[in-house]
């Protein structure tokens, strides 16, 4: 499929870039590697996301250049919808993006059911930065500081540090060449990890009243909800990260982060260790990811909603 993807990149000037609501490293690292790959190559590309950039990822080569309009969809030759397993996860302007005359898809997730003929799909993969990094390999591009940097983030984060089962032989060589090519680790987990604003912590320290452990301490929880979020006067984006705090604990195999985004409604954040299959659970709450780490929105009070988690899990175990 990859020669498919290059064909239509030769054959096109404009293109459209996007990714899921709510982006995070892969999403972000795999849309700018791929607007500095096919810039370098002459060509036109416009970066559009739904939601604004998080603070943390804002260092990443190129973030000023992404849009939160959506331009006239005329004005594009095609789409790469990157990391999303279907075209809604890319939000409001789905239908839009819809329309555009060719839409190609890359992407990691287990759950992709393929919504178009021209995709890039294995959920082998431990990132969507790893499979940008192959279609680079097939457009014989020289890799600059820029996209290497780009790359290795969407690895590093969707790989949880390179801890996560998808921590794969490939991903780790790929990591190897994009410090060849001038990507810095040191420099860019300090951007990623090292750099969080107070308000960050105090959340933390907050929310971290509310851990629980469920089923016979193999499931452990934490809740972020609106009145915590107003009365340290952080923002959702400042919870990225916390749902790894709990399957620190030793026994916890499975850890969720219940997080309010409006009354009665809330995103899980699901991680499991060894082979405990979050996805699953996340799919049949009607959200989708990986293995290890997985997501789904719940309508409800956060007592229902964490009976439903806890069920699907009691069920598939
Ligand atoms: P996170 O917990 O970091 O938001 O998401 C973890 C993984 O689950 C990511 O790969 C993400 O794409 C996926 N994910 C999170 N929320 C949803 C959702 O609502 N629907 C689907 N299909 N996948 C999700
Ligand atoms: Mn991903």
């Amino acid at each position: 499929m990859i020669p498919r993807i290059v064909d239509i990149i030769n054959q096109n000037a404009t293109f459209l870039i996007t990714s899921h609501e709510r982006p995070d490293g892969d999403a972000l690292g795999s849309e700018l590697a791929l607007y500095h790959m096919l810039s370098a190559g002459g060509k036109t590309a416009v970066v559009y996301n739904q939601d604004q950039t998080p603070h943390h990822y804002r260092f990443l080569p190129g973030a000023d250049v992404i849009v939160h309009k959506l331009p006239p969809t005329e004005t594009f030759d095609a789409a790469f919808i990157l990391d999303c397993s279907e075209l809604e996860r890319v939000g409001r302007e789905a239908g839009r993006i819809r329309k555009i005359r060719q839409i190609v898809n890359i992407d990691h997730h287990v759950s992709n059911g393929g919504f178009c003929d021209a995709a890039l799909l294995d959920a082998g993969a431990s990132s969507t930065g790893e499979l940008i990094y192959r279609l680079a390999e097939a457009m014989a591009l020289t890799l600059t500081p820029e996209m290497a940097t780009n790359l290795y983030a969407a690895l590093l984060t969707d790989t949880g540090g390179f801890c996560y089962g998808n921590t794969s032989r490939d991903c780790l060589v790929i990591a190897g060449r994009l410090v060849e090519n001038g990507a810095r680790p040191q420099w860019i987990s300090e951007n990623l990890y090292e750099n969080a604003p107070l308000v960050k912590i105090r959340l933390l320290a907050v929310v971290l009243e509310s851990l629980a452990l469920d089923l016979n301490g193999k499931v452990g929880s934490m809740i972020v909800t609106l009145e915590n979020l107003a009365r340290t006067g952080a923002l959702q984006e400042h919870t990225d990260g916390f749902v790894d705090l709990p399957r620190t604990i030793e026994g916890v195999e499975i850890s969720i982060l219940f997080s309010e985004l409006e009354e009665n409604h809330f995103k899980l954040s699901l991680r499991s260790k060894g082979r405990f299959d979050v996805e699953r659970v996340a799919r049949k709450l009607g959200g989708g990811g990986h293995v290890n780490a997985a997501g789904c929105r719940i309508r409800g009070d956060i007592a229902t909603v964490k009976r439903l988690a806890l069920a699907q899990i009691e069920a598939i175990d």
